[in-house]
């Protein structure tokens, strides 16, 4: 019997270990594969304080083993069923079960990817799934961002600060992204638009030259140069294990509130589960402290 059982060992994951076991809670983190989540794919990362540059799997490493020397219980493996509306919580692991007073649910989310030639391979060489950790490499050159959405049109607007060109790449000829996005969009001289048009491939030798692209409409094809391809076609989170759960939103996300307590006492959630206005290693951090120091909280209280 745990007091404090944390699923998922990203940024947030492990924010929380480190604050749960500080204060002396018996605590595990559940992890299906990597330490370090999303940051082990990340090559450069330039927006942690602390670190003018370091790579993915280096920062995961120095969190890792900060978290591992306070003696907290890592156990390999995915959670597929959790039972946390009682108490105490039960996770299920491959056939066994935990026990815990309280629960952050940290299990991030990723990208939804192209899945088109080409893009595993360029991953990190152009192919970019976050400009604002990105967009600063593609100073005075050609961009190009799939997708019509919000997360599009915003970060592409974003990238307009250090891109020559912007170039939006849409399969509709139409924009999902709120009107003021749009606006702001249109009436900015460095963003351009390309309709009814899909990717089919990302060209590239070592580094993205540019994208093989298909007119819905009337079939052609043609290669679009630019040196950076951000693709937004929307960011999917790890919940299918808490389906029916009364604390997530339509697409899927967690609702906290700001002490990031979900609706079930007991249970807490951190970083890009939520939802939440920024995903990034900073917040999901943040998140993973205030998680943890409330789940402290939460337990004193129980025993009280
Ligand atoms: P994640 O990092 O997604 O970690 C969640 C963990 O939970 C994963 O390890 C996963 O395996 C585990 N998990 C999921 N489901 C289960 C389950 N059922 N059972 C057990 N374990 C489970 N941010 C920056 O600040 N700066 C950057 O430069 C930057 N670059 C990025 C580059 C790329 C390519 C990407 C994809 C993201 C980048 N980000 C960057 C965003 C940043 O990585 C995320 O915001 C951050 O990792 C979120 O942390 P998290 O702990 O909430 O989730
Ligand atoms: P989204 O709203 O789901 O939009 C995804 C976009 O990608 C759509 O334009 C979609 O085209 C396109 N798309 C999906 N799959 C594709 C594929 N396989 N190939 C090519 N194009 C594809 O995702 P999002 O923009 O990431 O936003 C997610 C949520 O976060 C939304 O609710 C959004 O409002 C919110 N958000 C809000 C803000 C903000 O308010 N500041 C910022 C970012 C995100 P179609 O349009 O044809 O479906």
């Amino acid at each position: 019997m745990y007091d404090l059982a944390i699923i998922g060992g990203g940024p947030a994951g492990l924010t929380a270990g480190l604050y749960g076991a500080r204060a002396n809670l018996k605590t595990i983190v559940i992890e299906k594969g990597l330490h370090g989540g999303q940051m082990q794919n990340t090559l450069e990362i330039e927006n942690y304080p602390g670190f003018e540059k370091v790579t993915g799997p280096e920062l995961s490493d120095h969190m890792y083993k900060q978290v591992l020397a306070l003696g907290l219980d890592w156990k390999l493996g995915e959670v597929n069923k959790a039972d946390l509306a009682g108490q105490p919580k039960t996770i299920e692991v491959g056939g066994e079960e935990i026990q815990a007073g309280a629960v952050i649910l940290a299990t991030g989310g990723q990208p939804r990817y192209l899945g088109v030639p080409g893009e595993k391979e360029l991953a990190g060489r152009g192919v970019s799934y976050c400009a604002t950790c990105d967009g600063a490499f593609f100073r005075h050159q050609d961009v190009l961002v799939v997708g019509g959405g919000d997360s599009a049109v915003e970060e592409g607007l974003f990238l307009t600060r250090y891109a020559s060109s912007v170039t939006i790449i849409h399969r509709r000829d139409e924009l999902r992204a709120l009107p003021v996005f749009q606006e702001r969009a249109f009436a900015n001289p460095k963003m351009k638009f390309v309709w009814d048009t899909v990717v089919e491939k990302i060209e590239g030798d070592g580094r993205v030259s540019g994208v093989l692209a298909r007119n819905v409409k009337d079939g052609s094809t043609r290669v679009i140069p630019g040196t950076g391809v951000f693709i937004y076609i929307g960011f999917i989170p790890n919940t299918g294990f808490l389906k029916g759960m009364p604390f997530l939103n339509e697409e899927g996300y967690i609702i906290t509130g700001q002490n990031m307590a979900t609706s079930i006492p007991g249970v807490f959630a951190a970083g890009d589960v939520r939802d939440t206005p920024l995903r990034q290693i900073v917040s999901a951090a943040g998140d993973g402290g205030i998680a943890a120091m409330e789940a402290y909280q939460y337990l004193e209280n129980l025993e009280a």
